[in-house]
């Protein structure tokens, strides 16, 4: 079968080329992938796939096979871009490789048909809105179809930096991010009688010196600083009352983010307020670090292997970017779940607006997935006997 699959994706190339050609040029911002939602089901309709779309979002998911005959598998590509200026124009532009995600799981699914592939359970496929907002898994994760899922696949392409094209990993660590903002109220008054008001400049200064001198585990990579500070008029006469700061935290380890998250609270509200100012303090974006499952890995390792050669198996990549496919494990800590790191030779990086990559990455791509999800749906694995 491994053969099989090998050969069908090389027959299939330009097929493959011209899905991600077609989905990079319609490219749709987090929420907004009507088109590409659409899209999506008629390709699932055309495989004779049944799916299921939702009336309050974007987003699709296609399910073949029968769980009841066996382990559930997911496979989950993001499918939003994001609003940037490329050449001089604002627009949706796909510079997250989130197009190559759908088309390489879009081939997975196709491919396994075609070579006439019999789930022994569940292929779920899962087509997420809304990575880049940092919501998007989490809608999922609320409609309850992520929840019977046994095993999680995701992919990434990667930059040059962390993956070579030809390579791919069987995981990425991606950090835990969370952004804070703060408010200070103090007491206005005459700049020469500076006692009888409270000065919000001076607490922004205790806060910046508190969150820089928060310590927590050094052998963990961890840093939180404030980014942002607003206060004071065009008045330089008056003792200001309000002010507004921001601070990034990042982590590489959840347990590591919730305890630096504790101390900067206590000790921005403890500073703060040395002067009879008052803080308060909100959570306005958090992102979840990757929580490994090390036999999924091991599945993955072999799947490379046996994909595309033992050669192209890179060690699991360390990146402090945040990634929402973390939230899924995180909510079901029973699901084994990992993301493949895909060598592309992508530059000049993630995000940039002329971000571009070996295309020919699609087809190792597709041959990954398949395999992977092979071993896993049918229980072939070499390295573990997973249970259900
Ligand atoms: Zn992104
Ligand atoms: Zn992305």
């Amino acid at each position: 079968m491994i053969e099989r699959i090998k050969e069908w994706v090389n027959e299939n190339e330009d097929v493959i080329k011209s899905t991600y050609h077609y989905l990079h040029e319609n490219a749709e911002i987090s929420w907004q992938e009507k088109n590409t939602t659409e899209y999506l089901s008629k390709q699932l309709e055309d495989l004779q796939i049944p799916y299921k779309t939702f009336e309050d979002h974007t987003g699709i998911i296609g399910y073949w096979g029968n769980p009841e005959k066996g382990p559930t598998v997911g496979l989950r590509a993001d499918i939003d871009a994001l609003w940037q200026l490329v050449d001089g124009e604002w627009k949706a532009n796909h510079s997250c490789g989130h197009d190559a995600h759908m088309t390489m799981v879009l081939h997975t699914i196709t491919c396994l048909k075609q070579l006439d592939f019999q789930p022994k359970g569940l292929i779920k496929i899962i087509f997420q809105p809304a990575e880049e907002s940092g919501k998007g898994a989490k809608a999922l994760i609320e409609k309850g179809v992520i929840e019977d899922i046994d095993y999680l696949l995701g992919i990434h392409v990667r930059p040059i930096q962390e993956l070579k094209f030809g390579q791919a990993s069987p995981a990425i660590y991606h950090g835990a991010t969370t952004l804070l903002k703060g408010r200070v109220h103090g007491l206005q008054a005459h700049g020469s009688r500076p006692n009888l008001g409270i000065n919000v400049v001076d607490s922004l200064g205790a806060i910046i010196h508190a969150v820089n001198s928060v310590k927590v585990d050094p052998t963990v990579s961890a840093s939180a600083k404030v980014t942002m500070v607003q206060a004071g008029g065009n008045n330089f006469n008056i003792i200001p009352d309000f002010a507004e700061f921001g601070i990034d935290v990042r982590a590489q380890q959840n347990d590591v983010m919730d305890d630096l998250i504790k101390r900067i609270e206590h000790t921005v509200k403890t500073a703060g307020t040395v002067n009879g100012a008052t803080v308060d303090l909100e959570t306005v974006a958090t992102m979840i670090a990757a929580e490994s499952s090390l036999d999924m890995e091991e599945v993955v390792k072999e799947a490379i292997t046996e994909a595309v050669g033992a050669d192209a198996v890179a060690p699991p990549r360390v990146t402090p970017g945040g990634e929402d496919f973390h939230f899924y494990k995180h909510s079901y800590p029973h699901m084994k779940a990992t993301m493949v790191g895909l060598g592309t030779d992508l530059s000049p990086g993630l995000h940039h607006p002329n971000m571009n990559f070996n295309l020919d990455a699609l087809q190792n791509g597709v041959k990954i997935l398949s395999v992977a999800a092979l071993k896993l749906i049918n229980q072939e694995v070499k390295a573990f006997a997973l249970e259900k």
